[in-house]
């Protein structure tokens, strides 16, 4: 299973956006975005100001490798997702966003068990969670309306999830998630519309880059 093992800082700053990918630290003066804004590498400082205007393509190509860096995913895994959403009958770029906001490793990550869709991942992966019953260690499995997502009985014992529940500053938890983080259980009521997704990007820029 392959993933992005990079410090992911770097890519929040070759972006040059904020992409919060490291929980807590983000909302922390320790940001790298606020300590040095600029592109990763050794002529990146110089880039500032010296670049012309970015043509039509890179605008593309940054806001589809900010897209598929927020949600951790690899190039292939991402033009799956992208084929996908072609097939289905509503609006290409929302539905992009609704395949990835249906991944497990974000659910963990949205029902707030975890600070960055990272911690999730690797939650998901090390077999913390049973859905519908059924261990399931797969971050990219799709959840759908219904799906049941609660810690394993044994991994209950972990100090981790007592930390958690006596952590009494819980994320605000969308509206299509029913989360129970006392009994780290959470329920998938609806599939999310594209407004209940909060995501800073423009998605109709993805369909673009992939439609060229
Ligand atoms: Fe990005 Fe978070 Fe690193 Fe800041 S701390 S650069 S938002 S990953």
């Amino acid at each position: 299973m392959a993933r992005h093992i990079e410090p992911v800082c770097r890519l929040c700053r070759r972006e040059g956006d904020k992409l919060f990918l490291k929980g807590s630290r983000c909302l922390s003066s320790k940001c790298a975005m606020n300590k040095r804004g600029t592109v990763p590498g050794q002529h990146g400082p110089n880039l500032k100001g010296k670049r012309t205007k970015p043509s039509d393509y890179s605008i593309q190509l940054r806001e589809k490798q900010k897209v598929r860096r927020i949600y951790g995913v690899l190039e292939t895994q991402f033009r799956r997702y992208f084929r996908e959403a072609t097939r289905s009958r509503g609006v290409t770029g929302a539905e992009l966003l609704v395949l990835l906001e249906r991944r497990l490793d974000n659910v963990i990550y949205r029902a707030g068990f975890s600070a960055s869709r990272a911690g999730a991942r690797q939650l998901v992966t090390h077999a913390h969670f049973n859905v519908n019953g059924h261990p399931m260690n797969i971050p990219s499995y799709l959840v759908k309306p219904g799906d049941k997502i609660s810690v394993r009985e044994s991994s209950r014992k972990l100090e981790y999830w007592t930390r958690l529940t006596a952590d009494k500053e819980s994320p605000t938890t969308p509206q299509w998630l029913m989360a129970d983080r006392n009994g780290l259980v959470t329920e998938v009521r609806v599939l999310p519309k594209r407004d209940e997704i909060e995501v800073l990007v423009k998605e109709q820029l993805v369909v673009e880059y992939y439609s060229r």
